[in-house]
């Protein structure tokens, strides 16, 4: 029988499920590289970090021993029936996808391939392995979440800690919780098995309650600094193109020319200067280099936003977990073990830790738990097309806005409070389309992938869910930026004013956000105060700041 693995795009992991069930030379190995993707409109940056590391991935099983094929192509579909014709494949094996639509497209496209082998073929043979992509598998989240009617992230995140044995006090890590780079690679292997606790023998005391490290599970409330005049964070690891990535460049340059001879938008962003790791030694140095120069420094000023400073102490991990360079559990050993050496402050190491423990696994989870009709939600009735400007990455006039797109333009990234309290809040405070939004999101960011978009932006950044993730939705006026950003000393508009020409459009579409939909916000405790303080505006002010408002609100919203 001949068997092959086809690893997709955000699988490039030696260890994961469907390559680990084989040896090298017992099945061979397809990457495919297809054009199909330029029709989403992605950045150009993150066309090229996919496409290079997929060819740097391909190079890396080669030298393993592996027999690998990586095409190219319009077509993903057609890629696959070419290979399969070719080497006579007829088991194919995949690791479970992430996002939701690929299950389903490669089943038709193998069932269609397999249909044409006549009748009298046997059918060719699917498997599916279940993913360790993640340190929770589905079924394991799926257990966890039907016990509440409410679900909270800090309570997943706990039962993360303890599961996994993260930031415990060692005395309730005991039953040889010790955490080890021995663990850590064991780990890998099999994510999404909990550590073995062992059973108290028949009369013993109960094991103690297992109890965070510093006995607080969350240490947020110091996280949150404004930051000062001249506050400077750390230089970034960037990587010199080599010749693949360079090729690849010339590449998407190439492709995005043809598109515009045919009259097509051009590709969003720049291609170059490129520095992005395409390769896995390359985000193990991005790791490093994170933990030397900037985790002793990230919790502080996890929120502040300043101008020529996109990266701050943020970790740049994110493209690398999402294309499988790293392993979440890998990174969250590693941060703990240097964390503890360091003596890192445990607000900050708590800080880093819980994003990947807790939300990035949070949202993985819940995209699979809430399922297919998640992506349709839209709790506002929000139905304003996206405006050109943010279409095209062009200036705004509003200077928050305007440096967070020259960063995205340059580098398809922006960190979480720009994506969260300056795109995002400007989307659900203007009313834009969320599901339009959420595309957008996609296409532009380095780490888009369905399964953490969507209930980040859909979720999170827009409340289109109604309260499905989020407990409120994070509307906020121009003084937030204000207080956690120097953008506001640049720009045309008045952060003080919330009507008339002059005024900040985040305050004057934040009033009227509020207005537009105080009847549904009201069912919401955790709205009151803000409605309470929306009361005591005066109806003659009320209406200067609606007609503020519909100055800056794209056309037909609703
Ligand atoms: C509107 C919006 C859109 C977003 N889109 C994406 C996306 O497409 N891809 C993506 O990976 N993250 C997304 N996030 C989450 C988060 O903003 C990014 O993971 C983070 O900014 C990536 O930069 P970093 O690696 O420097 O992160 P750091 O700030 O250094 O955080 C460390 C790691 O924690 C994880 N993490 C932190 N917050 C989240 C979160 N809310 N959800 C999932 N993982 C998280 C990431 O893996 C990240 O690398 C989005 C958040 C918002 C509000
Ligand atoms: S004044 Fe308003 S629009 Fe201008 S930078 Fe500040 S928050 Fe942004």
């Amino acid at each position: 029988m001949a068997r092959g693995i086809w690893v997709l795009e955000d699988q490039l992991d030696a260890g994961q499920a469907a390559l680990a069930a084989f040896r090298p030379g017992e099945a061979r190995v397809l990457l495919i590289e297809s054009e199909s993707v330029l029709q989403k409109g992605w950045h150009r940056q993150k066309l090229v970090l996919l496409w290079s590391a997929m060819r740097h991935f391909a190079a890396e099983l080669r030298a393993a021993g592996w027999d690998v094929d990586h095409r190219e192509g319009p077509r993903f579909s057609a890629a696959l029936a070419d290979w399969q014709a070719e080497h006579g494949i007829d088991e194919l094996h995949l690791m479970e996808p992430a996002d939701r639509h690929w299950r389903p497209s490669i089943e038709r496209s193998w069932g269609r391939i397999s249909a044409a082998q006549g009748a009298r073929a046997t059918p060719l043979g699917l498997v599916w392995h279940r993913s360790n992509a993640f340190l929770w598998s589905r079924e394991d989240f799926a257990a966890w979440a039907g016990r509440y009617r409410q679900l909270r992230m800090e309570f997943f995140y706990r039962e993360g800690r303890r599961r996994f044995g993260v930031l415990m006090e060692p005395a309730s890590a005991a039953a040889g919780q010790e955490v080890s780079q021995a663990q850590a690679d064991a780990d890998r292997q099999g994510a999404g098995t909990k550590r073995a606790t062992s059973k108290a023998p028949k009369g013993a005391k109960p094991a103690p309650e297992p109890q965070p490290l510093g006995g607080q599970w969350n240490y947020d409330q110091l996280n949150r600094k404004a930051p000062p005049a001249g506050l400077q964070g750390p230089e970034p690891l960037l990587f010199a193109p080599d010749a693949i990535t360079s090729a690849v460049i010339a590449k998407v340059e190439q492709l995005d020319s043809e598109r515009r001879a045919e009259g097509q938008s051009p590709l969003p962003g720049l291609s170059s200067p490129f520095g992005w790791g395409v390769t896995r030694q390359q985000a193990l140095a991005v790791l490093e280099h994170f933990i030397a120069t900037r985790l002793d420094g990230f919790g502080p000023y996890q929120d502040a936003m300043v101008s020529g400073q996109p990266t701050l102490w943020h970790s740049l991990l994110s493209p690398y977990l999402n294309l499988g360079l790293l392993h979440p559990l890998e990174v969250i050993r590693r941060l703990e073990i240097a964390g503890l050496e360091r003596d890192t402050p445990l607000a900050g190491l708590e800080g880093v830790i819980r994003q990947i423990l807790g939300w990035r696994e949070y949202t993985h989870g819940l995209y699979h738990w809430f399922g297919p009709g998640y992506s349709a939600h839209n709790h506002f009735s929000a139905d304003a097309p996206l405006p050109d400007w943010l279409e095209r990455l062009e200036p705004s006039g509003m200077a928050c806005v305007d440096t967070v797109l020259a960063e995205l333009h340059a580098n398809a990234y922006a960190h979480h409070i720009q994506r969260l309290m300056v795109l995002a809040n400007w989307g659900l405070i203007a009313g834009l389309h969320p599901q339009a939004f959420t595309a957008w999101f996609s296409r532009l960011f380095i780490d888009g992938f369905d399964w953490v978009m969507q209930t980040n932006v859909l979720g999170m950044g827009l409340f289109a869910d109604g309260g499905l993730l989020a407990s409120k939705p994070y509307a906020a006026s121009g003084n937030y930026i204000r207080r956690m950003s120097n953008y506001c000393r640049g720009c045309r508009y008045d952060v003080k004013s919330r009507s008339g020409p002059q005024a900040c459009p985040y305050n004057a579409l934040y009033w009227d956000f509020l207005m537009r939909h105080q009847e549904l916000l009201a069912v919401n405790p955790r709205m009151a105060l803000m409605l309470r303080q929306l009361e005591r505006i005066p109806p003659a002010e009320r209406q200067a700041i609606r007609e503020t408002a519909a100055l800056h609100r794209p056309a037909s919203s609703d």
